[in-house]
């Protein structure tokens, strides 16, 4: 691809909770992020939705930094952390339309490829966006359809720590080495084991708590404000809090305050409510106790990965990475420092704190159009052999066609051939990051068998068979439901439910006919179902779709309805 406007890239996409990127693979070969049109290199995941200008109509659109700042006085038509929302019924109401979060994260999308665009003259198009590994199916289908809706081509969504990963593993050339990721950023948490194997990247294990970030910590700060302000002035802290704007500006004083406290040990702010004006001051140790139990949560699980991975073979763990933009309190480091430098070899260091996952996405994009294209030239070259003299392929033909489907991209790409070939033999493996499971009858008592356990190898498959518990039922109901426990057999009250699907039964099944079940979980988080009638030898394909998830229909009608609307 040596002509540019040939030239088809694939972006990474970190859809923050607080903040996203962009990023891309330049002609070197580097990852690079794409800076903003304030020339920023992260994006707040922040959409604002300005009055319309007439009646009947929709007003502009505003995503990011202005949407963050002039919504100070606008507070119910910004729309911030929508990304806790992903996968669930929530909707906000805004002129007559309707949001929902796919759309709201639409806009975030949209204003990142305007701006690559405006910038630096990308055509985004192909993505790769990241997702937390917590995330499950609803969640993924959220954001496949954010992407959408958005007009851009998601070819796949990469979990948040492998990205991370990828960015450690593939972009030094070190050999075999081990970390654990601890990236805390605005609204979750996430701390990941991985092992780079000959180069290819496996995700140990990995955890997170996805209601755990920053903005707790910027909730202890308000809470803290709005209680010195009530005693200075003499006014009530419930009314102060009560009032959307005031809270909103309080938000905002608090994310500046704890920025300001990881540079300097206090800081003052002037808060206004009600004709009052007071000036408060919070201390850098004032603020690391009030949010020491925030940061004890997050001590518990590294811990807790820390032994996961002891019992999986990976005791020796080489480096402590810490990522996300919370990490930046000094609180974290110095706690890092203390209850975890012992037990790794380097000593623990930031890594590339605000840019590690966009980076990472877009190396991946990279391996993964590479080796599409290597897959391909080499099937083009044995159909060419095979039409020639109609043999059979050998395992040698094979070898030859590969190697010289190798030496052809790396021609095409303009990328040596050393490159192309480490990056042909990349393999990505990661773990299940909750269980699924069916629901079951255990001594009468319906329970749910858990087919996929937390932490299994992905891309997991698994089979098991079941016996029908009536005589001559025309239907079973196939029930999906996923949970945290890392057992077999969790309690309904522990899981919440996936989807479901009906199996149509042949006439006269009796009770204890059996039926095969099989779940099958992708590398991309997608579960999938099979059942067999096995006594009547009669496989019957079941797809359950999950609860909240957009149709396709819905996806087009959501894509044209916020297409007229202008980005700012
Ligand atoms: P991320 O989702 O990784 O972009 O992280 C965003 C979070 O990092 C937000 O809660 C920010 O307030 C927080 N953050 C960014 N910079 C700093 C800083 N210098 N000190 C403390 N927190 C920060």
């Amino acid at each position: 691809m040596s002509d540019s406007t040939e030239k088809k890239r694939v972006y990474g996409i970190d859809l923050g909770t607080t903040y996203s990127a962009i990023a891309y693979i330049n002609d070197d070969g580097k990852p690079e992020i794409i800076p903003n049109s304030d020339n920023e290199r992260i994006t707040p995941s922040v959409v604002f939705f300005e009055e319309p200008s007439e009646e009947g109509k929709v007003g502009n659109v505003i995503v990011g930094k202005i949407a963050k700042e002039s919504a100070r006085t606008d507070a119910e038509r910004v729309i911030s952390f929508v990304k806790q929302e992903m996968g669930t019924s929530w909707t906000k109401e805004i002129d007559g339309i309707t949001l929902n979060p796919e759309k709201v994260s639409s806009y975030i999308l949209k204003r990142l490829a305007k701006d690559a665009k405006d910038t630096a003259g990308h055509d985004v198009k192909d993505v790769i966006i990241t997702c937390p590994a917590y995330f499950g199916d609803a969640e993924r289908k959220a954001t496949i359809a954010a992407g959408q809706i958005a007009g851009l081509n998601v070819l796949q969504l990469l979990d948040e720590p492998v990205a991370a990963a990828m960015h450690y593993g593939l972009n030094k050339s070190e050999g075999d080495r081990t970390a654990i990721v601890y990236d805390l950023g605005g609204g979750t948490f996430d701390v990941t084991v991985v092992a780079i194997e000959k180069g290819n990247v496996r995700v140990v294990c990995t955890d997170g708590n996805h209601r755990l970030g920053g903005k707790n910590w910027d909730e202890r700060i308000v809470e803290y404000f709005a209680t010195k302000f009530a005693e200075a002035s003499g006014t009530d802290k419930d009314a102060i809090l009560g009032d959307a704007d005031t809270l909103y500006d309080l938000q905002l004083q608090a994310e500046i305050a704890k920025q300001a406290l990881s540079l300097r040990t206090s800081h003052k702010v002037s808060i206004a409510f009600e004709g009052n004006r007071e000036r408060v001051e919070i201390t850098r140790e004032a603020f690391d106790e009030m949010t020491k139990d925030l940061l004890d949560q997050t001590v518990d699980l590294t811990q807790k990965m820390f032994d996961l991975a002891a019992t999986k073979g990976v005791t020796k763990i080489n480096d402590f990475l810490l990522v996300g933009g919370s990490t930046r309190m000094p609180q974290v480091m110095e706690m890092v420092k203390e209850k975890f430098a012992s037990m790794v070899d380097n000593e623990p260091r930031p890594f590339e704190v605000d840019e590690a996952v966009a980076t990472g996405a877009a190396t991946f994009g990279l391996v993964k159009t590479i080796q599409e294209k290597v897959e391909e030239k080499k099937n083009d070259i044995l159909n060419a052999q095979g039409a020639q003299d109609g043999k059979p392929v050998s395992a040698e033909d094979a070898q030859k066609a590969e190697e010289q489907a190798i030496r052809d991209v790396a021609d095409d790409c303009a990328l040596p051939v050393e490159t192309v070939s480490g990056i042909n033999g990349v393999k990505a493996t990661t773990v299940a990051s909750r269980s699924y499971g069916i629901r079951v009858l255990k001594a009468g008592s319906p329970v749910v068998y858990n087919m996929i356990v937390k932490q299994d190898v992905v891309p997991a498959v698994f089979e098991r068979e079941f016996p029908v518990s009536e005589d001559n039922a025309a239907k079973l109901p196939l029930q999906v439901f996923s949970n945290n426990i890392m057992e077999k057999v969790a309690s309904l009250d522990d899981s919440t439910t996936v989807g479901d699907a009906v199996m149509e039964l042949e006439p006269g099944t009796p009770k204890g006919a059996m039926i095969r079940i099989k779940f099958t979980l992708t590398e991309e988080g997608v579960l999938s179902l099979d059942a067999t009638d096995v006594t009547h030898g009669k496989p019957v394909h079941a797809e359950f779709e999950a609860k909240d998830g957009l149709s396709k229909e819905q996806i087009e009608a959501a894509r044209k309805e916020t297409a007229d609307l202008v980005i700012g």
